[in-house]
Parts: structure tokens; sequence; C-alpha cells
């Protein structure tokens, strides 16, 4: 990349901010994109340059940037009020839009308490779950069950039910530890995942039999375990874990942070299988990506174990300062409404079909190893040699070169490791979504298979 003066802005960010899940070291090191504008599916950076939103902002754009019915939803309730607590008050949006995400969840869910995050969602349930089995008399159900490989977000309780080594383990002894289920997704091979399947099903089936009366919950992300690359999971796993957890009475807690709001072609990944969990946690799309919000939603009857008087100190103890949020609230609801004005779940089979078409001819490529779709979701591993199953070393940093090809063609995306992923905005056309593969399939050609291009190429850890 040719060397610029930084504007006014890159300065800033070069001097004052520290970017999350970021080496500095790295990213001081070169000029960074400034975003200004977007228009749809598309980043507008301050020159001027057009790029795809190839992972949807970090997986939460729905409907695309600057949406008319959305922006509209935000000015009409700015005028209105942008914020008032939900502590010992109500608004009109929180309360609207608790009904509907009632309506929409899984039979059973109808309790809703909202916060801002995707890990304060998973914060919520963990501490609901816990203190429920205080207040029923189950006081020795203490234990956790998460699965390796999961990941539920980066505050300490999160952080404990997570199982992603170079994120956690630095943190290890500050946090609490849940009995570890060894999870099919992690296996890169389909036979081995099939096989693991039965395997990690009678894992769980043992650790219930001999524990399960002391475990209040069972953590989990539906279908694919987004952050560890993209992990599928077996059809049907999802499915026999909530059957062997309620044969135990230990509580589901389903992470659909990632795959909620139509990512994996049903509104909700949980329906693939008909399973209600005890709890949901959404947040990611819940606002079609323009505002944080989280919501976790759980049963009547984990709802009533809460309710006596104030003595009894049944109350749930947790909130905070921006709960229930009248802007993020009224712009979640704005999003729904754009899933019926535009018909959204009924146009996503044609676009997932196209999606896995355009991304047949990268699975040839010589240095995929495998290409892991559900919805409009895809993780493209790559791998120095497939035939001896001989990852690169981290210092070939391959999905950052990638992603960084891919930005000088017009695409942001945004690796995990040597896994590079393509979240298009479900609003996405079918043309939109075969160019944005096209773009990362030229640059996985040319990061691994034109060394000469890549030398002295900066590798941006990712
Ligand atoms: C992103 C994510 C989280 C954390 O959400 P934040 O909003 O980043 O706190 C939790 N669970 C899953 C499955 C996620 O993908």
């Amino acid at each position: 990349m040719a060397k610029r003066k930084l504007s006014q802005v890159a300065k800033w960010d070069h001097e004052f901010v520290w970017h999350p899940f970021t080496q500095m070291q790295d990213w001081l090191a070169q000029e960074p994109v400034v975003i200004e504008r977007g228009e749809g599916v598309y980043l507008i950076d301050e020159n001027g340059k057009k790029y795809y939103d190839g992972v949807s902002s970090l997986w939460v754009n729905i409907h695309g940037h600057n949406h008319p019915t959305l922006n509209a939803a935000l000015k009409e309730q700015v005028d209105k009020i942008a914020h008032s607590t939900l502590l010992g008050l109500v608004s009109p949006p929180s309360a609207q839009l608790c009904k509907e995400l009632v309506e929409l969840a899984p039979e059973g869910l109808n309790k809703v308490f909202l916060s801002d995050d995707g890990s304060t969602a998973i914060e919520i349930a963990i501490k609901m779950a816990y203190q429920y089995r205080q207040q029923v008399g189950q006081t020795e159900k203490t234990k956790f069950i998460s699965l390796n490989a999961g990941y539920h977000g980066d505050t300490l309780g999160t952080v404990s039910v997570g199982g992603i080594q170079l994120f956690h383990q630095v943190f290890h002894n500050l946090l609490f530890k849940p009995i570890t289920l060894p999870s099919p997704g992690v296996y890169r091979d389909v036979a081995d995942r099939e096989a693991s399947f039965e395997e990690s099903l009678a894992e769980l089936e043992r650790i219930l039999d001999e524990e399960g009366h002391q475990i209040t919950a069972l953590v989990m992300e539906p279908l694919v375990q987004a952050a560890a690359g993209m992990l599928v999971m077996p059809h049907g796993y999802l499915k026999r874990v909530r059957e062997l957890t309620a044969a135990h009475d230990v509580f589901l807690i389903v992470d659909e942070v990632a795959t909620g709001f139509g990512r994996t072609g049903t509104f909700f990944a949980c329906e693939q299988e008909g399973v209600s969990p005890d709890f949901m946690t959404l947040s990611k799309g819940i606002t079609g990506g323009y505002m944080p919000l989280a919501a976790t939603l759980t049963t009547q009857r984990v709802f009533d174990a809460f309710l006596g008087t104030f003595e009894e100190k049944k109350t749930f103890y947790h909130g905070h300062s921006y709960t229930g949020n009248a802007l993020a609230c009224a712009v979640a609801l704005a999003s729904l409404q754009v899933f019926r004005d535009e018909k959204v779940m009924e146009g996503l089979p044609r676009k997932i079909e196209a999606f896995t078409n355009a991304l047949k001819p990268i699975e040839q490529l010589e240095h995929v190893k495998e290409v892991r779709q559900r919805g409009l979701i895809v993780g493209i591993e790559l791998e120095q040699d497939v035939a001896t199953h001989t990852p690169y070393r981290p210092n070939d940093a391959v999905g950052a070169k990638v992603a960084v090809l891919a930005r000088e063609s017009g695409l942001i995306c945004r690796p995990i490791g040597d896994v590079v992923i393509l979240m298009p905005p479900l609003v996405s056309t079918v043309e939109q979504i075969e160019d944005m593969v096209r773009i990362v399939g030229e640059s996985i050609r040319i990061a691994t298979e034109e060394e000469h291009v890549l030398e002295g190429m900066r590798p941006i850890i990712l």
C-alpha cells in the first residue's frame, strides 16, 4: 500500500484509540481505513472508496446501512425521548419489543430481560439459572457444562464458559470452572465430526448420570460455533442435547447471539431442530446492526421462582444503566418491521443456495481445507498442505493477508486465524453475494498460490 499522509482522524486513531481484538503494534504500523458512511451493503471510507461489508460489521448488520425505515424509527424516537431507565419505569418501545420477541421465540420462552451486548445477555442467563437453583432449594446444583471451542463473550462470566484457549487461557485463575463437553464441531473432517456426534452425546450422558444433580445448566451455541471459526455442528446434535438436559433437569442456555435473526436460514437456529431452550440469548442482529441491545429470554417457570416478598430476597439484582434504551428498542422494532415488509425470511433460501453454488470453485483451490456454511454464514479454512494436514505457521498470517487483498478489491472481511469469514448482510442480492464470493476466492488464490505477491506485505494479525 502506498504511504499516504494520514488524515486527521487516522492520526487521532493512532494516538488515542485502542482497538478490540487487535495487536496494536501491527495496527500502528499501517494506515487505518476510516469508514465515514454506509449505503446498503457498502461501507464508504474517507476517500470515497466503496467496500462490501462482507462480515456485516462483525455479524450485526441485517438490512444494510442507512436503511430508511430504521433511520426513520430512530429519528421519530429521538424526538420523543432517547432514554429513560427500566429500573422503576417502562417505555413503549421496550414493552412492545419484549412482546414481539416472545411472539417470535420458540414456545415456552415468554419473559424477556433486556441488556446491551451479547456478553451481558449470557451473564444474565448464567446468573438467573444459578440463582433459580438457590431459590427453589436445589442448592447443590451449582455447576455448569460448556463446550470446548465455545464462545459467549469477553466478560469474566462468559469467558468462564468459553473454550477458546487463545482468548481465554490467560484469565484461567480468575474464572469459575465449568465441566467441558467435547464439541463435535471441533473435528474438521466431516467423517470425524459425524463419528464424534455419538461420542460427545455419550459423554454428556455420562456427565449427567454422575453429576446431573449438581449441574444447573449447559451453555452452547446452536448449529455453529461461530467465533471458533464457524465450526458446524452435526444435524440433530442440539435436539439430542435438549432431550438429555431436560431428562436430568439441567437448563439449556442456547446462545443465539450470532445465529439469531435469520442468519442460519430460519429466524432462530433453534427452530431447525425444533428445540425450545430454557434460556435464549440474543444480541448482534437484534437492532439490524444499528444500536447495542441484547435480550435474555426465559420461561415462566424461571420467572416465577424469583417472585416473593422483599424480605425473601428473591429479586434478580442485576441491571445496566442503559437497559431498555428507547432508541435501541425502537430501532429493533423497526428491524422486525422490515423483516415483515421486505419478506426477508422468504428471500433467504434463494440467496443461501446461490451462496453455496458460488462457493463451489473455492472448495477446489489447492490450499482450501474446508468450506463450512450454515445459511449466510461461511468459514473457509486454509491449510498449508491439505493432503498432509499441515497448517500454516501463525506468522504466515494467511487469513489476514486474504483480508488485506480482499479489502484492496473492495470487500471488508475479517478472518479468524486461518479461517476466512464471509457473512453478508441478509439484504444482499444474489449478484452481490456472488461478487463477494468472487473477491474472496480470488484473494485466497493470490494469498495462497502467489508467494511473490505477498512478499513485503506486512501481516496484520486480526
Ligand atoms: C459475539 C458473540 C457474543 C458476545 O457478544 P458481544 O456483543 O460481543 O458481547 C456471545 N455469543 C456469541 C455466540 C457471539 O457470537
